[in-house]
């Protein structure tokens, strides 16, 4: 499933392909993942541009003239591919969009996803995204940002994940992120001492920038459909149960943290 890094190299690519593209065409095959009827979203959209592409959270926001936007949630994952003019169109996709340069994109969402257009004014009311938190690339997340939130009485794990707080971390990143820190997933925030959490907040960042470098992970696609280089080397404990720990030679183990799964050492991250 796509976090953070694969959304921001993902968006960075749309961005730069299809800023003033005009829409001329589309075909939406799935319409209960559609905000409008389809042939009501196809008419809206045609002879709109794409101003901006950029990403909230796991949301997908394209800024089109006229004050549109067209948003896209990738749900449990999605290929969404850039079609060069000519190039024939793909077979699979819910999700179709024609620029009048003859190029395209397609949407292949894994399991369920979202496509929605919307005004601008429409937007601080849209249920889905207008409550999606800062992301800890952004510069708002702070040290200080990072120790407010780290005040509530909540599992650190479940905190990170909280889109309402921090947006853009799922159950894949985090595995890593905390066994750097130290900290076990089940560790109450308010309980970690301050110099703890100043690490652990740099951890985050240090590790979502070192994923966007490494081009995302290895089994999601990019715009072009290239897949991207995080591969499973990569990863220190996360996946990798009954493996030995980097640090300490024990056991990583998996245990079951709520409603997700985490990798752990129990001996680097005792509760
Ligand atoms: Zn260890």
């Amino acid at each position: 499933m796509a976090e953070l890094p694969e959304l921001v190299i993902l968006t960075g690519q749309m961005d730069q392909e299809l800023q003033s593209k005009e829409f001329q065409d589309g075909e939406l095959r799935q319409e209960k993942s559609l905000n409008l009827p389809s042939n009501e979203f196809i008419r809206e959209i045609r002879g709109k541009k794409v101003i901006k592409v950029y990403n909230k959270g796991k949301w997908i926001f394209i800024q089109l003239s006229s004050d549109y936007y067209l948003l896209l949630n990738l749900g449990m994952g999605a290929d969404i591919l850039f079609h060069e003019p000519g190039s024939e169109s793909p077979e699979e996709y819910q999700c179709y969009f024609q620029f009048t340069d003859g190029s395209s994109f397609s949407c292949k969402f894994w399991w369920i996803g979202r496509a929605e257009l919307l005004q601008g004014q429409e937007l601080s009311k849209h249920k889905a995204t207008k409550d999606i938190a800062i992301s800890p690339l952004d510069d708002e997340f702070t040290p200080k940002y990072f120790r407010k939130l780290c005040q509530a009485r909540s599992q650190i794990k479940n905190l990170i994940l909280n889109q309402r707080k921090i947006g853009g971390i799922g159950n894949v990143y985090i595995h890593d992120i905390l066994f750097r820190a130290r900290i076990h997933p089940q560790t109450v925030a308010n309980t970690i001492e301050s110099v703890n959490v100043d690490n652990l907040h740099d951890i985050i960042q240090e590790n979502l920038k070192n994923a966007i470098q490494l081009g995302g992970l290895a089994y999601e696609k990019d715009f072009y459909g290239r897949n991207n280089g995080f591969n499973r080397e990569h990863f220190l404990v996360a996946y990798k149960e009954g493996e030995p720990c980097p640090e300490c030679g024990g056991t990583i183990e998996k245990i079951k943290t709520g409603s997700t799964s985490s990798y752990i050492c129990p001996h680097c991250q005792q509760l």
